[in-house]
């Protein structure tokens, strides 16, 4: 498990006890180094990483930061008066990764809470609460699980995140669209930089990233627990498709998608508290596993990377019918390797739950009856036979399946069957969908009611609020609690729980 936490830490390699030397000395910086916050990410139960970039001033070219590296004191405690150190060490924030660093700290105890910080100089970060996994075998009594998606910038105030950060997660997962490159027009900040709307570089993406870094709410966010993140589209341009750019993007062919690919996966990586090695290019693979105790397992997965391009031509910004290409056996939204892994770390070993964090909605939104009815393509609906063989996966899973989705900007339950075009299928597991955080699902509204008709399968719909989902996770029973924004325009808003819904292993959701 080479990281770039190791690389970056001098000699320590990132274990706990490590106290290292580092030759080089800390520079005059131009003034509070933090002001992007602190991060922990992918706990397990003996390690987490941490994360933090030294950025004086965050939405300038360079952060405001002499162009050298710099060491960075980190250290974690067993609470925030910092008087009992587990682990500390000195980390270096380069230059190639926009003075960002990843500490992946090992040796930690199972199951509990930890503070955290990074020093500079004289300057302390805010202090962070990291949370390790249950021992592996431990069949945990409670978890709580935070699932948000969709921040765009400009579209509303982040009382969802301010919400977030009030409710007690163990750990948050984020299932894509966490930066838009598209943007931010109405709410302060400008266009991405110089009047230009879209990213395309790194240091767009890097500015796209301190923008919405520079929330309160957010930071608050990564700082009371861990994150889990996968990707979608908006982290790197509008519904792309592997190496096949949208037709309304700025990249105009794949040659230019992938060049931008590997900006935006470069910024994506420096900026989330991530265990990868960094990407040196166009592909960085993100699909991993995180185990809570044997309570559950978190398969997170990439639908973006390696999936087959459609060629249905009736289709109208990926709304139409299906066609052959929909299909082709050869049709994949994993891509091969990713499938495979993701049907053996389902299939293997003992836990109660399976938990898949997806980007696009995994069950069906049929429009009308019969067999010419039309589907959104750019969803697994595109990708009827490939959904087939990830239902049929999730039939073979050790725990019961849930699968946590983003990227609609609407709050879904539904049960997952083995076949949706088969009435007759059997139910194999269930889907809850958040609601973007800012991104609004307004024009999904007038489709809903039709939706739900022609699904039999669909428990719940809003398409009305913005939100977030906090699930509760015991060895019995997973209450999702489904929690809506009452104004988007106020940061201050209230977020009330407006729906709950409660499963039990093996048997459907059903409302409380
Ligand atoms: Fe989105
Ligand atoms: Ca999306």
């Amino acid at each position: 498990m080479a990281t770039g936490a190791l690389a970056a830490c001098s000699g320590g390699g990132g274990s706990a006890s490590s106290t290292t030397t580092t030759t080089l000395a800390a520079p005059r910086l131009s003034g509070y180094p933090f002001t992007l916050g602190v991060a922990s990410g992918d706990p397990t139960a003996e390690a987490v990483v941490l994360w933090t970039r030294l950025a004086p001033d965050a939405l300038e070219v360079g952060g405001g930061m002499p162009a050298q590296p710099v060491p960075v004191r980190w250290e974690v405690a067993t609470d925030d008066t910092f008087g009992d150190l587990v682990a500390d060490g000195t980390a270096v924030a380069e230059v190639d990764a926009a003075h960002t660093v990843h500490v992946d700290v090992q040796g930690l105890e199972p199951g509990r809470p930890y503070a955290y910080r990074f020093l500079v100089g004289r300057d302390e970060s805010p202090v962070g609460r990291a949370v390790t996994m249950p021992a592996a075998g431990d069949r945990a009594a409670a978890f709580v699980l935070g699932q948000v998606s969709c921040s765009r910038w400009g579209d509303a105030q982040w009382a969802a995140y301010r919400d977030l950060a009030e409710s007690d997660c163990d750990l948050v997962v984020c299932c894509g669209d966490y930066i838009y490159e598209r943007g931010p027009e109405d709410r302060a900040g400008g266009a991405v930089r110089g009047g230009q709307i879209t990213a395309v570089t790194l240091d767009d993406y890097r500015y796209l990233y301190a923008l919405h870094r520079s929330d309160e709410h957010l930071r608050a966010a990564h700082a009371v627990a861990p994150w889990a993140v996968v990707w979608d589209d908006h982290e790197t341009s509008n519904n792309y498709v592997g190496e096949t750019p949208d037709a309304s993007s700025e990249s105009r062919s794949p040659a230019e998608l992938l060049e931008r690919r590997a900006a935006a996966y470069r910024a994506w990586w420096e900026h989330m508290p991530v265990r990868f090695a960094p990407p040196t290019g166009p592909d960085l693979a993100i699909h991993q596993a995180l185990d809570i105790g044997a309570l559950a397992r978190l398969h997170l997965i990439d639908t973006r990377q390696y999936r087959t391009p459609l060629a249905c031509p009736e289709a109208v910004s990926s709304i139409g019918a299906r066609c052959a290409t929909s299909f082709a056996p050869a049709t994949t939204v994993l891509g091969g390797e990713q499938e495979a892994w993701l049907a053996g770390s389902l299939s293997e070993g003992e836990r109660t739950w399976d938990v898949v964090v997806n980007q696009i909605v995994l069950h069906q939104w049929r429009f009308a009856p019969g067999d010419d009815a039309i589907f959104n393509l750019d969803q697994w609906d595109g990708y009827p036979v490939a959904r087939n063989r990830m239902t049929d996966a999730l039939a073979d899973a050790v725990g019961e399946p849930v699968v946590l989705t983003g990227d609609v900007h609407s709050s879904w339950v539904a049960d997952l069957t083995t076949d949706f075009d088969d009435p007759a299928a059997p139910r194999v597991g269930t889907e809850f969908v958040t609601p973007g955080i800012s991104s609004p699902g307004d024009e999904l509204a007038v489709i809903t009611d039709v939706v739900q008709e022609n699904s039999p399968h669909i428990r719940y719909v809003e398409a009305g609020h913005r939100g977030w989902l906090r699930h509760q996770i015991s060895p019995e029973s997973w209450t999702a609690e489904i929690r809506h924004v009452e104004d988007p325009t106020d940061a201050a808003s209230a977020v009330p729980v407006v729906g709950t819904w409660v499963l039990e292993p093996g048997q459907p959701v059903e409302q409380n």
